[in-house]
């Protein structure tokens, strides 16, 4: 690049960035993901250092990005704030702390603290003599907004500290994920834009001109700097973070002082990856020099410090070209749409294809195939997408009206969002995918049989449903492509080794509509044998706690349909045979009782809920009179007021354990 082409190049980049930040920060409604801003701002920075004659003072890599916006009165901050400078990759860290080191060559005197990078937006809190006297946001880093009576609306914001301290406070205030969901799940009924990310929505709460509005948003803050007014009290950054503590505020439990860079990487490599297991954003890792002497030896940039850096993790968000819509017709009929997208890297994976839903939510997304969309990965393997670029209209995807396997006409009823193939009965993908279901590990569990075994079985005309397997002899399998007799063998044992499941078990692997594992012991927890489930009536059913009208209505139909019928006299004929009870119990001490869970406990609840049922008991989503037990963890939920409120015995997790106890 000559220079002409830089200082034009520059110029441009200026510009978007400019551009970018307004979005961003004064709107708090940004127009290109982080990771495009990151790298038009990497090479903003390559550019001016090839050239240092075209950097100005005015360049946005020499300031903190963020303005006050109108309304707000702005403060000067005592201690100024910085922005971090970053890098996305081992390399730049490494190059980092070669540069540190080079001032202490005795990497024994060196010791760093690991934490992550919370994606919120940055406060300073003032206290004086150990009350709250001041919040603020970061603004341009010299000046920034007061926000003092919003600051006040969030809980986990101490108004006075456990002692009588002056101190200034540095932390960032971020809205939890479940909670930013939640929020745009209202905005959305409520015809309101949503908010593109928890950053977003938190900056979006807190600077709101009406504190009430703040105080309905679900908001919370770490605290990540302490600035003592009596320096002397605190050495080193991590005593810091310990004072903090001790004053009450929150930090986030996940900071780390280690020594060396190669403890770093290996923990920014952990929660590149552990990342979306919580329950707030964060996107990268922060490194600091702890020693707060050497921090003031190593000093400041006009925009950063020098004593730290952060480690920008890999985008969750990226653009991409919506190629195509395939169509997956489901076992039950329901056909749903999923994305074919131009191959993208996300979060250290490439990504061809993302969920879609259903028709109502191509509608919303307003997207057709040849349009650039945003997809996201969170917690869920399948990415999902957000949304399009604004302003390019493509028209809409139209609803298929034939189903892709049969050719059947597709059918939508009013009250469901799916659209369904009626043709259950002939339709290739409903009966590949009911038999395929009934083998799989959420129902009979049946090893090695999976879709290409059930896609060989019924092309060659062996199968036409899942009782039919039971009848396929050894030699049906030796007929089928590279299968030889060991394992024909193995797939005849494993299919026939299932002939007595558990009632639950039996009932899931039917694909009932609506009937998913859950219910399905719901209702074999009531009627355990096969006999009493075909003359249960509508009314019968929905007595169970958890069963509604649809699943109950769904079970009578799916009963008295006379296909079923024989397909389930086949499999009597063939001698399977379920068990007569739900689970399979190791005790009765919870027979007749019916627990609820809620808030979180030292185990995944699908462990608790294990133990209430093998000892007989049942598990249920919503507290009622009927319920015997809640089960709390910690920051249980509406249940638990609920509970209360019902005078439902509420147990701890060690009251709970006491039950188990010999
Ligand atoms: P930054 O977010 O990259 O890093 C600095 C900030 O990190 C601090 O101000 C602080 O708020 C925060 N932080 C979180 N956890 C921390 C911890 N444990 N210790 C210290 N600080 C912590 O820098 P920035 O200047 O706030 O913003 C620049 C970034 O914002 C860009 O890299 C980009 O990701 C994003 N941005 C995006 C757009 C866009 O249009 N998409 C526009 C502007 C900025």
């Amino acid at each position: 690049m000559d220079y002409q082409e830089a200082k034009a190049r520059i110029s441009e980049l200026k510009k978007i960035i400019e551009e970018s930040n307004r979005a961003y920060y004064v709107e708090d409604a940004p127009n290109i993901t982080d990771f495009e801003y990151d790298e038009l701002f990497r090479e903003l920075n390559r550019i001016e250092a090839e050239y240092p004659e075209l950097k100005t003072a005015d360049s946005p890599t020499q300031k903190v990005g963020g303005k006050a916006a109108e309304g707000f009165k702005e403060v000067v901050h005592k201690y100024r704030l910085y922005s971090l400078d970053n890098s996305n990759n081992y390399d730049d860290l490494r190059k980092w702390y070669e540069r540190v080191k080079k001032e202490y060559p005795k990497e024994d005197e060196l010791s760093l603290v690991v934490e992550l990078k919370i994606d919120g937006l940055s406060c300073a809190l003032t206290y004086k003599n150990g009350e709250l006297i001041l919040g603020a946001t970061r603004g341009n880093g010299i000046a920034g907004e007061n926000i003092t009576q919003n600051i006040k609306e969030i809980k986990s914001i101490p108004q006075k500290l456990s002692k009588q301290i002056s101190i200034d406070v540095r932390g960032e205030v971020y809205m939890p994920v479940s909670s930013f969901e939640r929020l745009n799940e209202e905005n959305i009924e409520r015809g309101i834009k949503e908010f593109a990310n928890p950053r977003n929505a938190a900056a979006g709460s807190l600077r709101q001109l009406d504190s009430k509005i703040t105080a309905q948003r679900d908001l919370h803050f770490f605290a990540y700097t302490a600035l003592p007014e009596d320096k002397n009290i605190i050495k080193t950054h991590y005593e810091g973070m310990k004072l903090l503590e001790e004053l009450g505020f929150e930090t986030n439990p996940n900071y780390k002082l280690v020594k060396g860079i190669d403890e770093v990487i290996e923990l920014c490599k952990y929660w590149e990856t552990q990342r979306f297991n919580l329950n707030y954003a964060t996107d990268g890792m922060v490194i600091k020099i702890n020693e707060i002497s050497k921090q003031n030896e190593l000093g400041y940039t006009s925009r950063a410090p020098k004593w730290a850096t952060a480690f920008k993790f890999p985008p969750e968000e990226v653009w991409t070209k919506l190629e195509d819509v395939e169509l997956s017709v489901g076992k039950t009929g329901a056909v749903t749409p999923i994305a074919i997208l131009t191959p993208v890297k996300l979060a250290g994976t490439v990504v061809k294809r993302a969920s879609l839903h259903n028709f109502d939510e191509i509608q919303r997304l307003g997207i057709n195939k040849g349009n650039e969309v945003l997809i996201k990965k969170a917690a869920e393997i399948i990415p999902k997408v957000i949304r399009k670029r604004e302003n390019e209209d493509m028209g809409v995807y139209s609803m298929p009206d034939k189903c892709p396997s049969c050719g059947a006409e597709l059918v939508k009823t009013d009250d469901e969002v799916a659209l369904y193939c009626p043709n259950s009965l002939d339709c290739p993908a409903q009966i590949k995918g009911r038999i395929e279901y009934w083998a799989s590990k959420e129902a009979m569990d049946i090893d090695g049989v999976g879709e290409s075994i059930v896609e060989k079985l019924y092309e060659k005309g062996l199968i036409n449903d899942f009782a039919d397997l039971y009848k396929l002899t050894v030699d049906d399998f030796m007929t089928l492509d590279l299968i030889k007799e060991k394992s024909a063998d193995n797939l005849y044992s494993a299919i026939q080794g299932t002939k007595n499941p558990t009632m639950t078990k039996f009932l899931t692997a039917l694909s009932i509509k609506l009937i998913g594992k859950e219910t399905a012991e719901l209702i074999a927890n009531e009627f355990p044998t096969l006999e009493s489930i075909k003359n249960a009536s509508i009314e019968d059913l929905i007595k169970i706690d958890g069963i509604g009208d649809k699943a109950a209505k769904s079970v009578v139909e799916f009963f008295n349909d006379e296909n079923n019928k024989i397909i389930l006299n086949k499999l009597e004929e063939y001698g399977v045979k379920p068990q007569g009870s739900a689970y399979e119990k190791t005790s009765n001490i919870f027979d007749g009782k019916t627990f609820v869970i809620t808030g979180t406990l030292s185990q995944p609840r699908s462990v608790f809920e294990e133990r209430i049922k093998k000892a007989g008991g049942k598990v249920s989503g919503s507290v009622s009179k009927k319920t015997s037990y809640v089960l709390a963890g910690e920051n249980p939920g509406s249940k638990f007021d609920k509970a209360s409120d019902l005078g439902v015995i509420i147990l701890s997790e060690n009251e709970f354990n006491l039950f188990f106890k010999e």
